[in-house]
């Protein structure tokens, strides 16, 4: 399923396009490639059932530690001063 209007501003004008999701877990995270509905009029972006189903998936695997199929590109870092 997938929305036919903008619920923001009411254009019909929408394109899909395919992103990179990162998804975090602990101390892991993963780059996850989702479908996502964008508006071409505001540019308001909606995830679709499937999309939010795979985040929620992937999260739970690195909560588990469940990484069988993930490649691991190095390390993730975070600004220690933030
Ligand atoms: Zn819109």
């Amino acid at each position: 399923m997938s929305i036919s209007k903008c619920i923001k501003c009411g254009s019909s004008d929408l394109e899909t396009r395919r992103v990179e999701k990162i998804v975090r877990a602990n101390v892991n995270a993963a780059v996850v490639k989702v479908d996502m509905t964008v508006c071409r009029s505001c540019n308001e972006r909606y995830l679709g059932p499937d999309a939010i189903r795979a985040l929620d998936n992937v999260k739970r695997r690195l909560m588990n530690d469940d990484l069988a199929g993930f490649e691991n590109l190095g390390h993730l870092f975070v600004d220690a001063s933030c």
